[in-house]
């Protein structure tokens, strides 16, 4: 069986997008994972469709009501379906690979996309959406966090990457970042490869891929070095 997404959206024709394209939408072509992009407000209220009220105790903005969304999400994830359910929100855990993976080992994934100032709180309880956040930034929708972490899920579907390999010495699947990557012309603009790449020791090379990587990831990412704070 396929890895099945559901995405719920109140912008359903920003999907497939990207996620039509290249490696994505060749795997999806192939069947090795299907998208099932939701109208949240074919749910919603009145001759309007509401899908959205005013926040209780004031403010600006507006926040998508509590009963249109449970609707939404009992339509495209009823009982028995043991797929993740997720809510992009700047609010939640930050993705990270490890998370990735262990998706891309699961039957699929509903994600749940926000809009205005967010959802009711009482619906994440209720249906148990697991926050997911892409960044410390925030974006006007969940749309392309959801692309975000669907990208980075479908790549690792199993058969979907030509090179079996290439998902594993990739940054962060080692808690470290990647080494440099050098391909010809050998000079370039009076820049040479190292010299250890042409070597065909291949001892050497792994060697200095792996000081590579803690040299740059020391650097740049401390905190993927030490004990990440809780
Ligand atoms: N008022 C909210 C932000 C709402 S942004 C706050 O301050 O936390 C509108 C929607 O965009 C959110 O409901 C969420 O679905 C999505 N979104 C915005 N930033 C995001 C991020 N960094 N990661 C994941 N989703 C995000």
């Amino acid at each position: 069986m396929s890895f099945r997404a559901s995405v719920l959206t109140l912008y359903p024709e920003m999907f497939p997008g990207p996620l039509g394209l290249s490696l994505a939408g060749k795997a999806m072509a192939r069947g090795d994972w299907t998208l099932d992009t939701r109208q949240i407000r074919d749910f919603g209220l009145g001759r309007h469709r509401a899908v959205d009220d005013t926040p209780a105790g004031g403010g600006a903005g507006m926040v998508l009501r509590a009963d249109v969304l449970a609707s939404a999400i009992d339509a495209a994830s009823p009982p028995g379906d043991d797929r993740p359910r997720l809510l992009m929100s700047p609010r939640g855990a930050p993705l990270r690979q490890g998370f990735v993976r262990e998706l891309a080992g699961g039957p699929g994934v509903v994600v749940v996309c926000g809009r205005f100032e967010g959802v009711d709180e009482r619906v994440i309880e209720a249906r148990r959406l697991l926050e997911v956040s892409v960044g410390d930034y925030v974006l006007s929708g969940g749309e392309i966090a959801a692309m975000a972490l669907l990208d980075a899920v479908v790549r690792l579907i199993p058969g979907v990457m030509g090179n079996a390999e290439s998902g594993e010495t990739e940054s962060f699947e080692h808690g470290l970042l990647e080494h440099p990557h050098y391909t010809r012309p050998a000079e370039w603009e009076g820049r040479s490869i190292p010299a250890v790449l042409t070597s065909g020791d291949h001892g050497a090379i792994a060697r200095w891929r792996r000081g590579e990587a803690e040299r740059l990831t020391a650097e740049r990412r401390p905190d993927l070095v030490q004990p990440r704070q809780k």
